[in-house]
């Protein structure tokens, strides 16, 4: 069902389609779909996912960006809003409009990171996200402190988002099948979020304790002005020894005439 029999899947698009109808019905069944949702899909391909949930909500809109999917995808679902762009490119805040939306995708893993950052900036207008991404991103997002998989994006996300790793998927489950393993993630946007001063400094205190992460703060930090008494984190830790809480103090300790 589905498949595009002209279509050759593109690699400079990500395409390895969903074939398994096991993992379809238990992405569905997490992701829960409801009468009064409006679903954006991100990158909809052949319509896979779109099969399962687009008959269940008031409003869908995918994002797809090969254009010759998109009369399939039309012509497959009466009434869908497909919108033929990047996802990095387009203008999120047009699309999202005044808000309550939830985002689902099996995602092209060459942007995903890019594309979880971009979300971030738009959380007020989503209720919650359900991802397919390649295991080792879900895995960092998801992460403890004190781990190789401990990172900025892991920060980012966490300090936005409860993380929730869902499922893993075998490469056989998708046509091509990709190299690797892929996971299933929930994110879903935090109603209390801890204080930060300016989320600039969040962004500049990990990107440079991230970028020399076997150093210690004091020095991979070191032509940052941070008020360390104050951030009550220790100069002499390492980068994946501090925790979210510990990320914000430094930010917050961030003296902004540096
Ligand atoms: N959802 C389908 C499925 O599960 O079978 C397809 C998933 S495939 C891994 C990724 C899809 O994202 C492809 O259809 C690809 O064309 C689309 N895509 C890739 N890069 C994109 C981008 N920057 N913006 C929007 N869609 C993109």
């Amino acid at each position: 069902m589905g498949n595009v029999l002209s279509h050759r899947p593109r690699k400079r698009f990500g395409q390895h389609f969903l074939t398994d109808a096991g993992v379809l019905q238990r992405m569905t069944d997490c992701i829960r779909p409801r009468v009064q949702d409006r679903m954006l899909e991100i990158g909809p391909g052949d319509g896979a996912l779109t099969e399962y949930l687009y008959g269940q909500v008031g409003r869908y809109v995918a994002v797809e960006i090969d254009r010759d999917l998109v009369p399939f995808l039309r012509a497959r679902f009466a009434g869908l809003e497909v919108v033929n762009a990047d996802v990095l490119r387009v203008d999120l805040d047009d699309l999202l409009g005044d808000g309550g939306w939830r985002v689902v995708g099996n995602l092209p893993y060459n942007i995903s990171t890019p594309l979880l950052v971009r979300l971030l900036g738009c959380l007020d207008r989503i209720e919650d996200m359900h991802f397919m991404l390649q295991r080792e991103v879900t895995a960092r997002l998801a992460a403890a402190p004190n781990s190789k998989a401990w990172g900025r994006i892991t920060v980012l996300m966490q300090y936005h988002c409860e993380v929730e790793q869902l499922f893993e998927v075998a490469p056989e489950s998708f046509e091509p099948p990709p190299r690797v393993y892929s996971a299933v993630v929930r994110l879903r946007p935090r109603k209390q979020r801890l204080p930060l001063e300016r989320a600039e400094a969040l962004d500049l205190v990990l990107r440079h304790a991230f970028s020399q992460r076997r150093k210690r703060l004091s020095n991979a930090l070191q032509s940052l002005t941070i008020d360390w008494q104050r951030a009550g984190v220790d100069p002499g830790a390492r980068a994946d020894q501090i925790d979210v809480a510990g990320y914000v103090a430094l930010a917050n300790a961030l003296q902004e005439d540096r």
